[in-house]
């Protein structure tokens, strides 16, 4: 889906190269009409690429999944690779594991489950989450568990706190009501 015109941002030498897995697993609401998550778009041709490239969306052209622009992740994370798409869509959201439905057990494999879970006891130390999406399936992944997102509920209505507050406990989620999806 991506393009060079961001290259500064992009992991030098890394290609999409017969990956297209972000034309499959990711929801498109610029497209007319939308396009669903999880289903191939009517224009790509999988393994080959965009059949309207010269003429795709600007929003395509503009998106890179993380695996372009994070040089810690090797080429087993390539999405067609590892089965999903790592994206953070705003810097207020978590960070994004969009599993290929093919494939809806991926992010449990290793050595992917054990990374995303490191990755997840950063981020909990700043009380955020990663979330996963499986379809319309949503997880937060938390250092020790992961929790099942009530359909209601956005991917930012929700607070983590170690329970108890000492060092130690567990992790907890709270999902909040004040900001339930419309
Ligand atoms: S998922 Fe990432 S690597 Fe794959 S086509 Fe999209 S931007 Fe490229
Ligand atoms: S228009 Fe092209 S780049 Fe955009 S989702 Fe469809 S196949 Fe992918």
């Amino acid at each position: 889906m991506s393009t060079e015109t961001a290259a500064s941002i992009l992991v030098a030498g890394r290609e999409c190269g017969s990956c297209s897995l972000c034309c499959k697993v990711m929801t498109i609401t610029y497209m007319d009409p939308p396009k669903a998550g999880g289903k191939w778009c009517q224009h790509c041709s999988p393994g080959k690429g965009c059949a309207v490239w010269q003429d795709r969306p600007q929003g395509c052209a503009d998106f890179h999944c993380d695996w372009r622009k994070n040089a810690q992740l090797s080429e087993d994370w390539r999405p067609d690779r590892c089965g999903f798409v790592i994206n953070k869509a705003a810097e207020h959201l978590p960070f994004e594991i969009i599993v290929d439905p093919g494939r809806p057990d991926a992010w449990r494999k290793e050595p992917y489950y054990s990374a995303l879970k490191g990755a997840c006891r950063i981020a909990a130390e700043k009380r955020q989450a990663m979330m996963v999406l499986v379809g319309q399936r949503r997880w937060l992944m938390l250092p020790d568990k992961d929790v099942a997102i009530p359909s209601e509920h956005h991917a930012s209505d929700y607070r983590i706190f170690r329970a108890p507050a000492l060092q130690g406990g567990d992790w907890q989620v709270e999902f909040l009501a004040a900001a339930k999806a419309s």
